[in-house]
């Protein structure tokens, strides 16, 4: 068809498998096992369908931003928020990826960096991990158009220490860096403090993972009211209403309940710990993880061939068949019931 000649072609992001069937045992995608909490359910109850009729608040304005605001103790303008971290990265993407030089991320990370760089038309360079899956600082020292990773990062669940984080923010101050903190809650320390003292560092943060609501799609970036102007400019250009009134409010009713949210956190990061030993004994080797979820590979079995025969056991993990990561499986924490099961089912098929 000859109109095909100006569509503009993008080879989409593949998301995890969400298979409908009831009773499965779902590890693939990284959401919480428990709910989110009881307030969240309270609020629903509490919510009036009229108030549909009428256009949402301005994200920005909202009691959602404000109480975000007071719990990481950062200014008014000093947050962004949007439709998942996957939205807020987007607009980050085009907002501040505009150089002819190329973005850097590394070679084994969130898979969707280079989809959004295909569909701008950014310029990018991975940037090789080492064998230990850490990111090596001196690949982020040459001139580039901006740096984007996440820590801790995924598929990998490995940290990086803010004092190296600082040091690749503090040799790029000519271009944005994104600091991806979807796991941060899981263990690993925020670079958040650094964004008062560098005004090129965005760090973005999501409700999907650890407080429970990926059915929610919220998420927020935070830097300097001069990076967060520019990302409302390009927002605002696009699209004046992202957020739905229903996910601003549930989302404020989670802000509320923080020692559930650390309860839930806790348990997911006891359950990791156990869940390590027993691979371990199961004869698979991984990185520390400090996600909520393991990147494990086996010493016999082909990781391809232990993803099939889990799903026959109703049990979805993570497979991608891409080079330097064949072998891996990526493991979502999910209850200790549910861990128990991978086991059982681990043991019968490597046995
Ligand atoms: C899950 C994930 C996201 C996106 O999460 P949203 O549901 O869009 O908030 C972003 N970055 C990384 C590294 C993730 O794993």
């Amino acid at each position: 068809m000859k109109w095909e000649d100006n569509v503009r072609k993008v080879v989409p992001y593949v998301a995890g498998e969400q298979p409908q069937k009831k009773g499965i045992i779902k590890l693939n995608t990284n959401e919480c096992p428990y709910p989110p909490s009881p307030k969240v359910e309270g609020r629903m109850k509490q919510m009036d369908y009229q108030d549909l009729r009428l256009y949402p608040e301005f994200s920005e304005k909202t009691m959602l931003s404000d109480m975000l605001v007071s719990y990481h103790g950062i200014g008014k303008e000093q947050i962004f928020i949007g439709v998942g971290s996957d939205d807020v990265l987007s607009m980050a993407f085009l907002t501040f990826f505009n150089s002819d030089k190329p973005v850097f991320f590394p070679d084994i990370t969130y898979s969707f960096y280079d989809v959004w760089a295909e569909v701008y038309g950014i310029p990018y360079e991975v940037k090789p991990l080492d064998d230990d899956f850490c990111i090596r600082r001196e690949d982020y020292l040459k001139e580039n158009g901006g740096i984007v990773f996440p820590n801790p990062n995924a598929p990998t669940g490995v940290f990086m220490d803010v004092s190296e984080i600082e040091e690749i923010i503090a040799a790029n101050r000519d271009v944005v860096v994104i600091v991806d903190e979807a796991y941060i809650d899981f263990g690993g320390t925020s670079a958040l403090p650094l964004i008062n003292k560098y005004d090129n560092l965005l760090i973005v943060r999501t409700f999907s993972k650890s407080r429970a609501m990926a059915g929610a799609r919220i998420g927020y970036a935070m830097g300097n009211e001069r990076l967060i102007r520019y990302l409302n400019d390009v927002k605002y250009s696009v699209n004046s209403y992202t957020m739905n009134r229903m996910a601003l409010e549930l989302g404020a009713a989670c802000m509320e309940d923080d020692a559930y949210f650390k309860e839930i956190c806790s348990k997911i990061i006891a359950t990791r710990e156990r869940t390590a030993k027993e691979l371990t004994a199961l004869g698979f080797t991984f990185p520390p993880s400090y996600g909520n979820f393991i990147f494990a590979a086996h010493n016999k079995v082909k990781a391809q061939d232990i993803f099939e025969k889990l799903k026959k056991h109703d049990i979805y993990v993570r497979y991608w068949n891409k080079p330097r990561i064949d072998n891996y499986l990526r493991i979502t924490i999910g209850t200790d019931e549910q861990m128990d099961a991978l086991f059982a089912a681990l043991r019968e098929i490597l046995a």
